[in-house]
């Protein structure tokens, strides 16, 4: 890839991409010729820079939920309108894009929360239609019930914060979707009834300090999951207009956060823990975009304490000022993980810390053995750790199917991985196996 192929994305205001988008020439059409009432394919600017698509998304008016009940008046937007193919036009060559050069499509929303929310669900929309049919598929529940189930999250979210409800209403109204919808994004197959969590794989690591070359602070993790949900991953870029910090985070498309760093170099990621009958609470998935919006780690931490979830996890933490963390979460508590040396934090899916040994059923049998591969990599390469020696590590196959990279034990793949480089200001992330994805930059 030359460097100029590499996406960075810039802080603060959106910027134009120095060339065209690299997408084909079927909706390369015309610029700035749209207008309601003509066909779409007459002026789609989809070859203009990305600043300028962006603007013009902003400009259409949002449009209605599609369970919402319309008087004729408001009935502006039938099914096969000139908007509704402007917008999947749009999306498509966004999405088309990123996949031709092998990275997640890149996402970018700014403003209040409810323009973030509008961006992604315009932006994502088809994506975001995919995931759903992926949970309908998975849960064997209609999003009738799935929505039902998911409006039983809405007062603890609103609790957590009332801006992400405000996003998701956008996220509805730029995706076409009704709120409901938008929300089963949200909690994803997690309902108010009782199930069985999945057991994704994951291997995690936090390195500072004595570590590292330059004692630089790096965390990141394999992200091993069904293969399937690589269709819908997304790198989303949010830019708060309200105070909030600058957040770059893989995520699946609709799902308002999940792994990656802020502009305070606060970054997190997980693994998945089990044997945790399912409780009243948050998801996982409101907490992870909450940390974004905090300075650094034992805020991170403190949140963690003060919040109850319905189901078991561990995070690893970093942040700008070179503090690590881990933290295994369950529905009635955490349980703070210190490693053996204060430089490291290393996990794999297995309970580890005292309090919580005991839970583990030993439900992932590759978990410790992959751990011990990870500790033996981490100090071969003590004190000499650097980005490329990191990205080698999270390709290392011992243990294969159900190595660090992850080539299909237990049903789940190293789809992803994602690097954090807090001093950078840049989050890695790759898109394929550890062996054989494509690496790409973000810059926060
Ligand atoms: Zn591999």
């Amino acid at each position: 890839m030359r460097p100029e192929d590499v996406p960075r994305t810039a802080a603060g205001p959106l910027q134009p991409l120095a060339e065209p988008y690299p997408v084909g020439c079927t909706f390369a059409t015309p610029a700035m010729s749209w207008a309601p009432g003509q066909p779409a394919y007459a002026g789609l600017p989809i070859t203009g820079p990305r600043g300028y698509i962006w603007s013009r998304v902003r400009a259409l008016p949002p449009r209605h939920s599609a369970h919402q009940p319309l008087g004729p008046e408001q009935d502006t937007n039938p099914p096969l309108s000139p908007w509704r193919l402007h917008t999947a036009s749009l999306a498509f060559s966004i999405l088309s894009r990123d996949a031709f050069l092998n990275r997640f499509p890149l996402v970018e929303a700014a403003g209040s929360a409810y323009d973030m929310g509008y961006a992604h669900g315009a932006q994502a929309a088809p994506l975001i239609e995919r995931y759903l049919g992926h949970i309908e598929k998975t849960t064997g529940r209609n999003r009738t019930a799935l929505g039902a189930g998911a409006l039983t999250y809405v007062p603890r979210i609103n609790a957590l914060s009332p801006a992400y409800l405000e996003e998701v209403r956008g996220l509805a109204d730029g995706a076409g979707l009704s709120f409901e919808e938008a929300m089963i994004c949200q909690v994803r197959g997690a309902a108010p009834l009782p199930m069985a969590p999945s057991i994704d794989g994951c291997t995690a690591f936090a390195i500072t300090g004595q570590g590292t070359v330059a004692g630089r602070t790096y965390a990141g993790q394999n992200q091993d999951l069904g293969p399937e949900f690589s269709d819908f991953g997304i790198v989303l870029h949010l830019v708060p207009n309200d105070g909030r910090p600058r957040v770059v985070t893989f995520t699946f498309a609709g799902q308002l956060g999940y792994m990656g760093m802020n502009e305070h170099g606060v970054a997190h990621f997980s693994n998945g823990l089990g044997n945790a009958p399912w409780q009243p609470g948050l998801t996982h998935y409101p907490l992870k975009r909450r940390c974004f919006e905090l300075r650094n780690v034992a805020e991170c931490v403190d949140l963690l304490r003060r919040y109850r979830t319905s189901s078991a996890g561990n995070m690893v933490f970093c942040d700008g000022a070179g503090a690590i963390a881990d933290v295994e979460i369950r529905p009635h508590g955490i349980a703070v993980y210190d490693d053996e040396h204060p430089c490291r934090r290393l996990h794999t899916n297995h309970y580890v810390t005292a309090e919580f040994a005991p839970h583990e059923d030993g439900n992932t049998p590759d978990s410790a053995p992959r751990l011990d591969r990870l500790r033996a990599l981490v100090a071969a390469s003590w004190g000499d750790i650097t980005l490329e020696r990191l990205k080698q590590i999270l390709a290392d196959h011992e243990g294969d199917p159900g190595a660090i990279c992850r080539h299909g034990a237990g049903g789940s793949y190293s789809i992803a991985g994602y690097i954090a480089d807090p001093s950078a200001g840049v989050l890695h992330v790759r898109r394929g196996l550890g062996c054989s994805g494509t690496w790409t930059e973000y810059i926060v």
